[in-house]
């Protein structure tokens, strides 16, 4: 009995008009599919990208070398120097994240009592070789320095959950 339905089922192409009825659904409704990098999906605030240092607006590194984000840090991807400056503030001489060790977990950011080390929304770099992906204190200034409009944005919008 199976085999005569199997047989008329093939005969009257109904397999093919159920894929045909299921195309033709998908071919009318709303694209989902984007054409990246052109196009861009919405991002979450708290996306946690590549890493940054902050200053405050008077250029002064918010950094105050506590050590908190190195000790908190399950990858110990965060390597710390510091002195003590003449007006007796201590702040840091090495601030190094070797990246290829980082898990993007956020417990640097979320340990650092005064916002300096941030994870921001960036992911699109690379590296070529192992040594790239080693960022110092410079090159973290540097991309604080570059966005930190949209690293101040995205806290803003992420404060009333912090
Ligand atoms: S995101 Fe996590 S693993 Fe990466 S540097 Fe910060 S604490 Fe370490
Ligand atoms: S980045 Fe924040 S947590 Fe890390 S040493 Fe500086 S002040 Fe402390």
């Amino acid at each position: 009995m199976e085999a005569v339905r199997d047989f008329f089922s093939s005969f009257m192409l109904r397999e093919m008009l159920k894929g045909l009825k299921l195309t033709g659904k998908y071919f009318f409704a709303r694209k989902i599919t984007i054409q990246y990098p052109e196009e861009k999906t919405p991002m979450s605030p708290r996306f946690r990208g590549l890493h940054a240092l902050r200053r405050y607006p008077n250029g002064e590194e918010r950094c105050i070398a506590c050590k908190l984000c190195e000790a908190v840090c399950p990858a110990m991807a965060i390597t710390i120097e510091s002195e003590r400056r003449e007006d007796n503030t201590r702040r840091t001489t090495r601030y190094d994240i070797d990246l290829t060790k980082c898990i993007f977990c956020g417990f640097c950011e979320e340990s650092c009592p005064v916002d300096s080390i941030v994870e921001t929304d960036i992911h699109e770099y690379h590296g070529e070789k192992r040594g790239d992906l080693y960022f110092t204190k410079e090159m973290l200034l540097a991309v604080g320095d570059r966005y930190e409009a949209s690293i101040a944005a995205n806290r803003e919008a992420d404060a009333r959950y912090r």
